[in-house]
């Protein structure tokens, strides 16, 4: 079975573990470059992307992960860590100058809170590409992606905004499956961790 990091720097990274567990999957929880080690896939939860911007400075994180995904290690952001995924972040506060940095790994661009502050959470079944019936969303002022490379499949859709990539061993969730007690998509990211490994093969 795969091994799964879970990047532990802030945020909801044990919700993750948990679904993940209850898969059977071994989880790792990641804060310095040498937890990458041995690992098939690595989240990267929902959270604050700016905090989160910052301590992957501070741990020396940005150029570890870049060099996993390009050794075939899969990686799912949620929320927070699917803007840290993109090529572009908008929306990033002014006291950054508007600029937010990101791997830039996910041809896309990323509008933060694109759903609005004064409502900031909802929940509404949607549909997913690959899986049977709706999956049950939760929003938590979410993204939502733009400007979508050809390489980008979109898997869903909410009022018309793209709020689900996959390009290949890179997955992207504006909402946020941990806090459901359906595991599908964590498994969608197990079976990907196999592809992807496959390909490297
Ligand atoms: N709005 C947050 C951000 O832009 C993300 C929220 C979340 O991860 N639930 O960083």
């Amino acid at each position: 079975p795969p091994k799964i990091g879970v990047l532990a720097l802030q945020g909801a990274f044990r919700e993750h573990r948990r679904l993940l567990e209850s898969l059977g999957t071994t989880v790792q929880e990641v804060r310095l470059p040498a937890d990458l080690t041995g690992l098939d896939g690595l989240i990267l939860p929902g959270g604050e992307s700016t905090t989160m911007a910052r301590l992957l400075t501070e741990y020396a994180l940005w150029e570890p992960i870049r060099a996993f995904q390009a050794s075939g290690g899969a990686l799912w952001g949620t929320c927070a860590g699917a803007i840290l995924l993109a090529r572009e972040v908008r929306g990033a506060p002014p006291q950054f100058g508007g600029r937010q940095e990101s791997l830039g790994l996910l041809d896309a661009a990323v509008v933060r809170n694109a759903f609005g502050r004064q409502i900031n959470s909802f929940a509404a079944p949607l549909s997913v590409q690959g899986l049977d019936g709706s999956f049950p969303t939760v929003f938590i002022r979410a993204p939502a992606f733009g400007e979508i490379g050809n390489d980008v499949e979109v898997l869903a859709q909410w009022q018309e905004q793209a709020v689900m990539l996959r390009q290949g061993n890179i997955l992207a969730t504006a909402f946020h499956p941990e806090l459901t007690q359906d595991a599908r998509i964590h498994q969608l990211f197990l079976d990907m961790t196999s592809d992807s490994k496959a390909v490297v093969m």
